[in-house]
C-alpha cells in the first residue's frame, strides 16, 4: 500500500476492488473461458444479462473493447454509424472501428444535455446511393459527461433508428449511474438499444472488465469479434468474481458519489475562480471553469496536498466509492486556501 493515499478525483476509473471483491476473487471457481468453462464469467454473462433484459453478454477485458465489438457486429466495411463528435466511441477509443472494421464513423456535435439531435440525426442517414456509406449504426452515450439523457429521448431515439433500419447501440459505461439518478431499474435505459455496454471497472469499483449486453445473435457474433482481436481470456473467472459483486452489490451506492458531486460542486461554486453551475451537476462529474488561473500549478499544488487532478482549462472532478464526504470537505477548504 501507498504510505499515503491521495484524495483521487481524476476519474473513477481508479477505484480499487472491495475487500468483498477480493475475498471472492481468491475463491472463484474457474476454467478455460474459451471452452466456455468458466463458471464464475458464465455466471457474470448471466447475470449481466439478466439484469439489463437481453438475451445475452459477453464478459470482455474494457470498455473501449465493448464498443468495439459492438461496431464490428452491427457494421460490415463500407458500413457507417452516427455517433457524438466528443463521444468516447468515436474520439477516445483509436478510431477503432475505423483500424479494424473498415466502418466510417459520422460524428455530430452533441447537444448541451449530451444527446444527439434527432432531426440532425435523420438529416443524415445517408440515402441508398452507390456513392455514400450505407448508414448501419446510431451510436448514444449514457451518461454523457456526467448527463443523465432522459428516458422519452431515448424512446424516441429508439423508433426512429427502427424506422430508418438502423440498429442502435448505447456506450452505458456509466449507464448505471444515470439509471440511479432517474431512480428506475437500468432495464428502463436498456429496453430502447440493441446492444449496451457496461463499465464494471468504473464507479461500480471492480478491478478490470466490460459487458456487452445485447441479443443471443449479435453476442455470438461479438464472441466471435473478441477471439480475433486476441480477448479471449482463460481462467478470467477471477476477474469477473469481481463483477458480480460490482453488479449485484455496487449499484444503489452511487447514489453517495452523486451526493459528493453535489457537496463538491457547491463548495467550488463558491470560489469566485470557479466557474460552475451547482444545478448542473447530476450524477459523479464535476465540470468547472477556470477563470484567470493556470490550471498546472493549481494541480501541483494539490498534489502536494494529497489530492490528484487532471489539469485542464475545464477540470473535471469525479467521486467515487475511494471518495468519502470528508474527503470532499478536506478539498474544498484546501482550494479555498490556494485562494486565500
Ligand atoms: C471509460 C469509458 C469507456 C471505456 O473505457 P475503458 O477504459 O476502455 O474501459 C467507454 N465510454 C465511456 C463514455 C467511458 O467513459
Amino acid at each position: 500500500m501507498p504510505i499515503k493515499e491521495f484524495i483521487d478525483l481524476r476519474s473513477d476509473t481508479v477505484t480499487r476492488p472491495t475487500a468483498a471483491m477480493r475475498a471472492a476473487m481468491s475463491t472463484a471457481i474457474v476454467g478455460d473461458d474459451v471452452y466456455g468453462d468458466d463458471p464464475t464469467i458464465n455466471h457474470l454473462e448471466a447475470l449481466a444479462a439478466k439484469r439489463l433484459g437481453t438475451e445475452a453478454s459477453l464478459f470482455v477485458c474494457s470498455g473501449t473493447q465493448s464498443n468495439l465489438l459492438a461496431l464490428l457486429s452491427h457494421c460490415e466495411r463500407g458500413d457507417e454509424y452516427i455517433v457524438g463528435q466528443e463521444a468516447h466511441t468515436y474520439k477516445y477509443e483509436g478510431g477503432g472501428g475505423a483500424v479494424l472494421g473498415s466502418i466510417q464513423p459520422q460524428p455530430l456535435d452533441f447537444e448541451p444535455d449530451g444527446s444527439l439531435n434527432l432531426e440532425k440525426v435523420e438529416q443524415t442517414i445517408k440515402q441508398d446511393d452507390v456513392h455514400f456509406a450505407r448508414t448501419r449504426l446510431l451510436c448514444l452515450e449514457n451518461t454523457q459527461a456526467g448527463k443523465v439523457l432522459p428516458l422519452n429521448y431515448l424512446a424516441t431515439a429508439s423508433a426512429l433508428a427502427k424506422q430508418k433500419g438502423l440498429s442502435i447501440h448505447l456506450d452505458g459505461a456509466r449507464a448505471f449511474n444515470a439509471a440511479v439518478k432517474l431512480k428506475v431499474p437500468i432495464t428502463e435505459i436498456s429496453q430502447h438499444f440493441d446492444s449496451i455496454s457496461i463499465c464494471l471497472s468504473k464507479g461500480l469499483g471492480a478491478p478490470v472488465g466490460s459487458v456487452l449486453c445485447g441479443t443471443s445473435a449479435l453476442i455470438q457474433k461479438a464472441r466471435r469479434w473478441r477471439k480475433v482481436l486476441g480477448g479471449g481470456m482463460r481462467q478470467a473467472g477471477i476477474l469477473a468474481a469481481a463483477g458480480i459483486i460490482a453488479l449485484e452489490n455496487q449499484v444503489e451506492r452511487l447514489a453517495e458519489d452523486h451526493h459528493n458531486a453535489k457537496l463538491l460542486g457547491q463548495g467550488l461554486a463558491g470560489i469566485e475562480e470557479f466557474l460552475i453551475d451547482p444545478q448542473s451537476i447530476q450524477t459523479n462529474m464535476v465540470f468547472t471553469q477556470l477563470v484567470n488561473i493556470e490550471p498546472v500549478p493549481l494541480a501541483e499544488y494539490l498534489r502536494e496536498n494529497g489530492i490528484l487532478i487532471t489539469p485542464s482549462p475545464t477540470l473535471r472532478f469525479v467521486t467515487h466509492q475511494d471518495i468519502t464526504t470528508d474527503d470532499v470537505q478536506m478539498v474544498i477548504e484546501v482550494i479555498e486556501q490556494y485562494f486565500a
